[in-house]
């Protein structure tokens, strides 16, 4: 059964879909099976994976409006291994449309039923609000990765994304722990980068899992979704790819699972 994995900070920016899309993108060049979910009206981590977003009638949308099964909208990509179900500016509808059913928080939810045996893991990219959507997301999902970009605001807006998760634990009784707090376009040589390192495990180091891999600032992962590819195939050998693959080790590590499958 798949690990469903949320990618959640309402921050804009801050490495979401860049991540959603080549940790996916190397767990499956490892030999995982893989489901990105793109929960963005925006629909980057669709773009980001070579799928053109409004030449598809399902998507995302029409699934958590129930005209479509979710195992329907599921396309295959250019990477063996990883699937996606594609998002587009429909959804940006979606929010005020879902709030009218009754259960709304857990549309996704319900919707993922059953298809979590086909993969050994599940990413969604949420979108940068702690609106309805990304409330769907949190109760899907087993557990959530938080990218923190390495600046000087790095940690505001932590408190109430905490709080989030926190409220979906306790009243909704869906708890989504913490996997990893993952620095992203982090650059230890210079001053600023490693105050936020300092200030991110102070704010985290007791209690949550800080990623022992960090991803560099590195253009070739910038460059890649316009070429419609992962940078994980568009330049497998960049700082950035291996950067996404060293993380895709320590996942699989922390599962305990041997790294060749
Ligand atoms: P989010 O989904 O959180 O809004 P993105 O992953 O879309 O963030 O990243 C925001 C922008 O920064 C994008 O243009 C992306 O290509 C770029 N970017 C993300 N991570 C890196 C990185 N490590 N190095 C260079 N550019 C990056
Ligand atoms: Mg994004």
């Amino acid at each position: 059964m798949a690990e469903i994995i949320a990618i959640l900070n309402q921050k804009g920016g801050c490495g979401k879909t860049t991540t959603a899309v080549n940790l996916s993108a190397a767990l499956a060049t490892m030999g995982r099976r893989v489901l990105v979910i793109d929960m963005d009206p925006q629909g980057n981590a669709t773009t980001g994976l070579g799928i053109e977003k409004n030449a598809h009638d399902s998507t995302i949308y029409s699934v958590l409006t129930g005209q479509d099964h979710l195992k329907d909208a599921i396309l295959g990509t250019e990477i063996p291994g990883l699937d996606m179900i594609p998002s587009n500016i429909s959804l940006s509808g979606a929010e005020i449309e879902l709030s009218k059913e009754v259960g709304y928080h857990a549309i996704l939810d319900m919707a993922m039923d059953g298809v979590s045996y086909n993969y050994d893991y599940i990413f969604i990219d949420v979108p940068p609000s702690l609106g309805i959507l990304t409330i769907n997301c949190l109760v899907a999902a087993d557990s959530v990765i938080i990218p923190i970009q390495a600046e000087f605001y790095a940690l505001e807006g932590m408190a109430d994304l905490l709080e989030a998760i926190q409220l979906v634990e306790t009243r909704l009784k869906s708890p989504a722990p913490i996997k990893g707090i993952l620095l992203t376009l982090y650059d230890s040589r210079t001053r600023l980068g490693r105050d936020v390192y300092e200030n991110v495990k102070e704010y985290f180091g007791q209690t949550e899992n800080i990623f022992k891999t960090t991803i560099p600032r590195n253009v070739r992962l910038a460059e890649a979704p316009s070429h419609g590819k992962p940078c994980i195939t568009y330049d497998e050998e960049s700082r950035g790819s291996l950067a996404y693959m060293e993380l895709a080790k320590e996942i699989i590590n922390l599962e305990g699972g041997e790294d060749n499958k």
